[in-house]
């Protein structure tokens, strides 16, 4: 069967979709009905309404995370609506509860205009630890973001911005180290300036790239303060222009450090890695199709590239899925109010750091016997190794802990030893 066919008969096996719920309290007497509702249910109620944070512990609202999207971009289908991203939402729903045991109630939200978006998703908050939104096509997206963050006292997440900007970030700071290149030095070229990529470049900063280094190519070309001036970039890629003659991707690619491409496939030619720096570094993230495919980045130059795609069947993955569910965990068990940078760039550091510790033998065995050794072709770890849990959360808690994000205060040593058990 093909993948295709494949799919629609996993989907639509009974009971059809992907997630169900189910109760965690005994329900076999009298009594623990009138427990788990009227009239019982009333004394958690007043304890909620004397202390709202009660709610974390009388409610699943600590563990549940909303995934909210209105379809505007969803994966390479573009704009296909709320009813059509569910199977994607509820899929989200799968990877959150199949590597961090968070529950998740997906949201597709018909709603096109932005401000009916963020009254409805504020009005969710008391349902809620947390917020992923998802599939929310850019520039709204950023506004849409801001605004709830502001709003509400919940962590407000857009996985496809920080997500990947905490991956790629991750990405960035072992490929730096490999290449011996200095972070405050580099200078990076992002094909795209969307959602991912403007999000990345941002984060970037965060770990100490000058944003005088970056510069940012969209589809009509460098972003540069002329186009700014001109009214052509939208106010989130305006922080971005620079003051640089205008040119194209090519022009952008000479003797850059690092190019980061989060925008279409087949974009990049062999000549323009080949204009590139000295032990160049490459991700082309666009999926399926990256900006210029491993094999012929690799062949380009004689073997000095570190090279990241969005693929699975090349070395050095750059997927979601080792970020969100382990930074909401973290955020959850110290009932943050935000993520927040520093709680950001944490995670970016812990996952940098597990690379460079011994891969278990079950991990490399899950992956084909790969040697999976800190180097140019294991810059990030893999996603299916369970120990990102545990170096993930922790470094999230206690960053939130640290940056007063957190509600409650937790030794992290404990947790760590929750986790793992
Ligand atoms: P998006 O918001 O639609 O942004 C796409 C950007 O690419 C836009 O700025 C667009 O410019 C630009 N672009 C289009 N054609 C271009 C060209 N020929 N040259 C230069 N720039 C061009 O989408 P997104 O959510 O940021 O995602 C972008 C890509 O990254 C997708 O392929 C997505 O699958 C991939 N991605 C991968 C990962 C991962 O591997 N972990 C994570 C997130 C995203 P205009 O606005 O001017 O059209
Ligand atoms: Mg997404």
């Amino acid at each position: 069967m093909s993948l295709d066919e494949d799919s629609l008969a996993y989907h639509s096996e009974d009971p059809p979709g992907k997630i169900e719920i189910r109760t965690t309290k005994s329900t076999s007497t009298q009594r623990d009905l009138s427990l788990a509702y009227s009239p019982g249910v009333a004394a958690p109620c007043r304890e909620i309404d004397d202390r709202e944070n009660d709610a974390y512990q009388y409610t699943a609202k600590g563990n549940l995370i909303g995934v909210v999207s209105n379809g505007s971009a969803v994966l390479g289908l573009g704009d296909i609506g709320a009813q059509a991203s569910k199977p994607v939402m509820e899929g989200k729903g799968v990877l959150f509860k199949r590597f961090a045991d968070i529950d998740v109630f997906d949201i597709e939200l018909d709603l096109d205009d932005p401000d009916a978006f963020v009254e409805s998703v504020a009005a969710m908050e008391p349902t809620f630890g947390g917020i992923n939104l998802e599939d929310i096509a850019a520039p709204e997206c950023f506004r849409i973001e801001e605004r709830l963050r502001e709003r509400m006292d919940i962590p407000v997440f857009h996985d496809d911005q920080h997500g990947t900007a905490i991956i790629t970030g991750a990405a960035l700071l072992n490929a730096v180290e490999l290449a011996e290149k200095d972070l405050e030095s580099i200078s990076v070229t992002f094909a795209g300036a969307g959602a991912a990529a403007l999000a990345t470049a941002q984060f970037f900063v965060s770990l100490g790239v000058k944003r005088e280094h970056i510069t940012m190519v969209d589809i009509d070309g460098i972003l540069t303060t002329e186009r700014a001036e001109a009214g052509d970039l939208d106010p989130y890629s305006r922080e971005f222009a620079r003051d640089v003659p205008e040119g194209e991707l090519a022009d952008a690619m000479v003797d850059a450090d690092v190019f980061v491409g989060l925008s279409v496939g087949g974009i990049v030619s062999p000549e323009m890695i080949q204009s590139m720096a000295a032990d160049p570094i490459i991700f082309a993230m666009a999926n399926p199709e990256p900006e210029i495919d491993y094999e012929t980045a690799k062949s380009a130059r004689s073997d000095d590239v570190i090279m990241a795609t969005g693929r699975s069947d090349y070395p050095n993955q750059v997927n979601n899925v080792l970020g969100f569910p382990f930074i909401f965990r973290g955020a959850l068990d110290v009932r943050a109010a935000e993520i927040n940078e520093e709680m950001k760039v944490a995670a970016a550091e812990a996952i940098a750091d597990l690379t460079k510790q011994d891969v278990p033998d079950a991990v490399r065995k899950a992956y084909g016997d790969q040697p999976l050794q800190f180097g140019p072709e294991y810059i990030i770890p893999k996603p299916l190794d369970p120990r990102v849990l545990f170096q993930v959360a922790p470094a999230v808690a206690r960053a939130a802990i640290d940056s007063d994000a957190a509600r409650i205060e937790m030794d992290i040593e404990t947790y760590v030893e929750r986790l793992e058990a």
